[in-house]
């Protein structure tokens, strides 16, 4: 099992060498190969996304990431900008399933911004289209008006576009994945302002006829915003685009104490993945030895149920996370009062210990 490692910038090195800790527990026959992406790879090679790091990404059967960006770069030409990197990777990979989970543990309900009762059990799906709409849509760019309210003046614009495949096949797997669980989906729109989302619902009607036995409905972005906090735990499983998806699933973030705590999938049609934390590359802790490194631990978890096969694994390394929560530990991001304040690296090294107690326990009960 061949897996390919990009930390990336800001925290993603701290935060992935956790999560490397863990999966070296397991005892399983894993290849691992780190490369440079997104700002460090720039420094390196003068490009977010070298060549060679592509390769490895494409050669290699899942793709552990980190985070990228530094406000340090801001001032580059887009395409050498290190967030041009996790583009640059879903479109070359066909990453275009992002399986978002936002789960409050038990332990966490009060780390949450809401009440406890409101996330407390929560278990919802968010599935973001990844590899389309406004985010990828051409023409793009700057120019002078022609029209508009300002003829004359300097604009910029963007394109939102979706085509009917690509509707298709992100229905097709929101339905499938709500098969698997609660067999509801909520698919957010804007079908009220606009064309693209009027028919986004439209092709999720007709997909949903494959499904009679999961429920559809459907909500405006603005409404599913508001519900997101009103009443989180109406949702079973949410889909939506690619731009709604990605500011929908940070509140969602929110609901479950912090956003180091969330995970992440972006899937081809094979099921190869790429896997990384929701949250960006925090350079406000950057350095800092306080990220919390589970949503990455989280995130290798994921992966080695999507691609590489190995649910028993998966879970056990869940069980662990939920394991040094119920013992009080916690980074900086989740602490409240009565609890344990740990760095990165004692988070780490407490998964480790839990996962490989866990391990040896299986050993002598299975001996
Ligand atoms: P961010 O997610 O990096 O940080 C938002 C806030 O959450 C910050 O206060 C940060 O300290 C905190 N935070 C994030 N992860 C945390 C963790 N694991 N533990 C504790 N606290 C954590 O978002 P931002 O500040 O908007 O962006 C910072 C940089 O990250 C930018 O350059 C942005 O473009 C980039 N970014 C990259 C990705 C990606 O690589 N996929 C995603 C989002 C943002």
């Amino acid at each position: 099992m061949k897996i390919a490692i990009l930390p990336g910038d800001g925290i993603g090195s701290e935060i992935v060498a956790e999560a490397v800790k863990v999966l070296n527990v397991l005892d399983l026959p894993f290849e691992m190969e780190h490369a440079p992406v997104g700002g460090a790879a720039y420094e390196l090679h003068g490009h977010p996304l070298p060549d060679s790091t592509l390769q490895l990404a494409k050669d290699a059967d899942a793709i552990l990431f980190g985070a990228v960006g530094d406000w340090k770069y801001d001032k580059l030409d887009r395409p050498l900008r290190p967030e041009q990197a996790i583009l640059g990777l879903r479109k070359h990979l066909g990453l275009f399933a992002n399986f978002r989970p936002a789960i409050c543990y038990e332990q966490l309900t009060h780390a949450s911004s809401l009440k406890p009762e409101l996330v407390a059990g929560l278990d919802i799906l968010i599935i973001r289209e990844l590899t389309g709409d406004i985010y990828f849509g051409q023409p793009r760019g700057r120019r002078t008006a022609v029209d508009g309210h300002f003829p004359g003046s300097e604009e910029a614009f963007d394109t939102m576009r979706y085509s009917r495949p690509e509707i298709e096949r992100i229905a097709h797997v929101a339905f499938q994945a709500a098969r698997k669980r609660g067999k509801r989906v909520t698919s957010v729109d804007k079908a009220n302002v606009l064309e693209t989302f009027q028919f986004w619902k439209d092709v999720m009607i007709e997909v949903h006829a494959d499904y009679p036995d999961v429920e559809l409905d459907h909500m405006y972005v603005d409404n599913a915003a508001m519900q997101l906090v009103k009443a989180p735990k109406r949702f079973d499983v949410m889909v939506t685009g690619n731009m709604f998806g990605d500011i929908l699933s940070d509140a969602a973030a929110m609901l479950t104490g912090s956003i180091g705590m969330l995970p992440s999938a972006s899937l081809d049609k094979n099921n190869k993945g790429l896997y990384e934390p929701s949250h960006g590359s925090a350079p406000d802790i950057a350095g800092k030895g306080i990220a919390n490194p589970l949503a990455t631990i989280l995130s290798a978890a994921m992966m080695l149920k999507f691609s590489l096969n190995q649910p028993e694994a998966a879970s056990k390394i869940e069980a662990a996370v939920g394991s040094v929560l119920s013992q009080g530990l916690r980074t900086a991001d989740i602490w409240s009062e009565g609890t344990q304040k740990v760095g990165t690296r004692e988070m780490g090294d407490a998964v480790v210990k839990a996962l490989t107690d866990n391990i040896a326990m299986t050993k002598t009960i299975k001996g």
